[in-house]
């Protein structure tokens, strides 16, 4: 799919941005002129694929026999990151991931991980990438839900790493916001450690969003929802092969 470059301050809001993550995005509408005091921004440039996937899967009504549903995007992203900590290709306002969310029933979750490690294992087997270690970034300080659901999450991925035959580090407090996650980091020639593929369980989004399908007892359900990419920003990705 491609979802819109610029969405409403409706949408951030909806979907967490807009509390916690406003300050790497590039905002629209609050451009004071001469003799006007600067007024609340009204839509941002997507820093992330994320809030339009979840749109876009409440626009219109689902069974569970749709699911999982795999929605990909390929567009670019926008983050205002400080002049400061811009590098190259490794570090940019404007990138683009190999990215995609999976709406699926909460018992298919550790299924779809399963499928995400085997797809990610093909990748490196062709790009020869070899080295690559895993494992899960547990809540930050900030983060959206409840700890206990984080907990459960936490643990969850811990299991499928350790299923699929890795050792299985711990990253404590690493996680984004809205989502324990699971990283696969790649040593360069170098020697330097980069994360590659994550995938992440999202605690919030699905809640937020309102997001549901008909279930086969007739009934609405919550869909699980997670985000997974293989190679992350393809520019920054271009950046670590082409070193390595
Ligand atoms: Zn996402």
């Amino acid at each position: 799919v491609i979802c819109p470059q610029i969405m409403s301050n409706e949408l951030w809001k909806t979907s967490g941005h807009w509390d916690n993550y406003r300050d790497n995005m590039s905002l629209i509408g609050n451009e004071a002129t001469e003799g006007e005091e600067a007024h609340e921004p009204t839509a941002g440039l997507k820093p992330m694929n994320c809030p339009g996937h979840c749109a876009l899967f409440a626009s219109t009504k689902h069974s569970y026999r749709e699911l999982p549903l795999r929605v990909a995007e390929f567009s670019r992203l926008h983050r205002n990151e400080r002049s400061g900590t811009l590098t190259g290709l490794s570090r940019v306002r404007a990138m683009a991931q190999d990215d995609a969310h999976i709406y699926c029933e909460s018992a298919d979750v550790p299924a779809e991980i399963e499928r995400f490690f085997a797809m990610t294992a093909e990748v490196y087997r062709d790009l020869r990438l070899s080295g690559v270690k895993v494992s899960v970034s547990t809540r930050p300080e900030r983060f959206l839900g409840e700890a206990a659901d984080w907990d459960v999450a936490e643990q969850a991925l811990i299991d499928c790493v350790k299923n699929a035959g890795f050792e299985c580090g711990i990253k404590k407090g690493e996680a984004a916001f809205y989502a324990p996650k699971v990283e696969f980091d790649f040593q360069d020639v170098l020697g330097r450690a980069w994360t590659l593929s994550t995938i992440q369980v999202d605690m919030a989004a699905p809640t937020r969003f309102e997001l549901a399908y008909v279930g086969r007892d007739g009934q609405e359900h919550r869909p699980a929802m997670l985000h997974r990419a293989i190679l992350g920003s393809l520019e920054r990705f271009i950046a670590i092969y082409l070193e390595h």
